[in-house]
């Protein structure tokens, strides 16, 4: 078969492809994204420690015994696990109530009041949020400093209840957070910029102390909790900070960034990956928002940027370049919520969200698994039964988090020493910062797979979902297929693959041929104009399986050539395959 289209839409080389058969009996997906969201809150519930005022917990290797081990910053008089303190608790905050909406929960549980109230408990008598800043510099620090980043956070939470409740307090301290932040700002012309980035401050004075040195050079993620706040309070004033912002990024004009200025042309940048994807999240929407295409192009260009430094599955580097090849979900969850936001525009775009979800979040998703057991009880073969039962119990109670820095095909990092107490070297990293990420990437996908709009019900992602305004069954991967059930009467717009050929898509209008029409956005998707609610629309597309050839590249002198076995969005295999516990099956 031809493989310019595969050409088109994946890295590096394809080597073979053939189409899949038509199946004998359809299947529809065992992927479950609801399910995945009740899994992902019982990390969430198991995470946060009660008898320590629901401090969360960021330093974990689950191979280690303990596998909650604070060593980069030990514990002092700020908090036990002092890097959780604003950052890991703020990420954790906004996934909860994602994650009830997903499993359909509508209450708070005690952990999730508690961490809010740990989390508001930061506001100081200014309004602003004082932290012990050791997220930010991996070392011990004295005393509390003033956090952009913990900020935005809890603004995020307050405009969200005032639009749950509209209770006017929530609003007030959400603008005495904008306020702050907005202060904090100075000023090259019309366009804002932060010096020192999103590091925390205190009277005029950045804290550049340990990681704090590199992090002053990455992009402050300022925007979408401004776009956040600034819609959901109709606060405008919010959405003009965010665009001076954005335009003192695309103008540099933040002192002294160094290698990490996103070269505006190529996208280019070097060093910590995550806090700067994470910021670029804001400016993808707000140029959404704006029509202001200047906005997504630049957004656009950092992002194809990590993407060729990481895989067509989802797996993306954690710094650029870096010493051995492990991704950081940080970065993934950010890459998923950039892209649902590029994809307004490109929709091609929403196959790398497909992918991520169906090869990296679904597989880096943590579980007490027969095979982790078995490497477990190897790695701690010295140690009597009963600590071993004792900490794979608490380790149960990290089901449903996902593992951090995995290889490409492998949970296990590569220059590891296994079993080891504490997080980095112990062989499974899962930094606490990286599960409520790729929760968001999970909701992400989840609220981007029927998009409702005037007249129209739209279908971006081949993913089950029960929405007010249709209900959509997937197909399994392999088989190509998509059901629509309508809720209502609209448009339906169904987006196939953009590697599938379009000459063999078809579609049934309750179970009767009809005509394929293409719409919608660079007309990627089969519109079906003027259906009823009740009516279903099935929407078919030939998958092929096929072998790709890229080379991974994160890792001067390192790289080497991972060979992918797909089949449609989904990889059967990688090669080279992991060597202990790997992501993807091997025959
Ligand atoms: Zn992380």
């Amino acid at each position: 078969m031809d493989h310019s289209l595969l050409h088109s839409q994946f890295q590096g080389e394809i080597l073979s492809a053939a189409l899949v058969a038509e199946p004998e009996e359809r299947r529809t997906d065992d992927l479950d994204l609801t399910r995945m969201a009740g899994h992902a809150l019982h990390y969430l519930r198991g995470n946060p420690d009660p008898a320590r005022d629901y401090e969360c917990k960021f330093d974990l290797g689950p191979l280690g015994i303990p596998a909650h081990a604070p060593q980069s910053v030990p514990p002092n008089e700020y908090g036990y696990d002092p890097i959780s303190l604003g950052d890991t608790d703020c990420r954790m905050m906004l996934q909860y109530a994602r994650m009830r909406a997903m499993a359909g929960e509508d209450a708070p549980c005690a952990v999730e009041l508690g961490v809010r109230q740990r989390v508001l408990g930061y506001l100081g008598d200014d309004g602003q949020a004082w932290i012990n800043p050791a997220a930010w510099t991996g070392s011990p620090v004295e005393g509390y400093w003033v956090s952009k980043w913990a900020g935005g956070k809890i603004m995020t939470l307050l405009a969200h209840d005032f639009a749950g409740t509209g209770a006017a307090a929530a609003r007030q301290r959400a603008r005495k957070l904008f306020e702050g932040l907005k202060s904090l700002a100075h000023w090259d012309g019309p366009r804002a910029f932060y010096p020192g980035g999103g590091v925390p401050v205190k009277d005029g004075q950045v804290l550049i102390q340990g990681w704090g040195e590199h992090h002053s050079k990455n992009y402050p993620a300022v925007v979408e909790p401004c776009l956040e706040y600034g819609e959901l309070c109709g606060d405008n004033e919010a959405v003009d900070f965010a665009i001076a912002m954005t335009e003192g990024f695309l103008a540099d004009s933040q002192p002294g960034q160094d290698e990490l200025r996103i070269d505006p042309d190529t996208g280019a940048f070097q060093g910590h990956v995550h806090l700067h994807t994470h910021a670029l999240i804001g400016v993808a929407r707000l140029g959404l928002l704006t029509g202001e295409q200047r906005y997504l192009d630049w957004a656009e260009r950092a992002y194809e940027f990590v993407r060729r430094h990481g895989t067509d599955y989802g797996w993306y580097p954690e710094h650029i370049p870096q010493s051995q090849h492990g991704a950081e979900t940080c970065v993934v969850g950010d890459m998923v919520g950039i892209g649902v936001w590029l994809a307004q525009r490109h929709p091609h775009v929403f196959d790398h969200v497909a992918r991520t979800i169906y090869n990296y979040l679904r597989r880096t998703q943590f579980f007490v698994t027969d095979e982790f057991i078995t490497l477990f009880e190897c790695v701690h073969a010295d140690q009597p039964g009963a600590v071993l039962q004792q900490a794979l119990a608490e380790l149960r109670k990290l089901e449903g988090g996902f593992v951090s820095a995995p290889a490409p095909d492998d949970w296990v990092k590569r220059d590891a020493t296994l079993g080891a107490t504490g997080r980095a070297h112990n062989g499974i990293d899962m930094m606490g910062c990286c599960p409520p990420e790729g929760m968001r990437g999970l909701w992400e996908a989840w609220r981007w797979t029927v998009q409702d709009l005037p007249g129209c019900v739209r279908v971006n992602l081949p993913f089950h979902r029960d929405h007010p305004s249709a209900i959509v069954t997937a197909g399994a991967p392999e088989q190509g297929w998509l059901q629509v059930q309508l809720r209502r009467d609209a448009e339906v717009q169904v987006r196939p693959p953009s590697w599938a050929d379009r000459a063999g898509v078809t579609v049934l209008r309750n179970g009767q041929p009809a005509p394929v029409q293409w719409a919608g956005p660079e007309g990627a998707y089969v519109a079906c104009p003027g259906m009823a609610r009740g009516e279903t629309l099935q929407v078919h597309w030939p998958v092929a399986a096929f072998v790709q050839r890229q080379t991974l590249l994160s890792v001067p002198g390192g790289e080497y050539d991972l060979t992918v076995q797909w089949e449609g969005n989904e990889v059967e295999a990688v090669d080279p395959c992991g060597k202990y516990l790997p992501l993807f099956e091997h025959r």
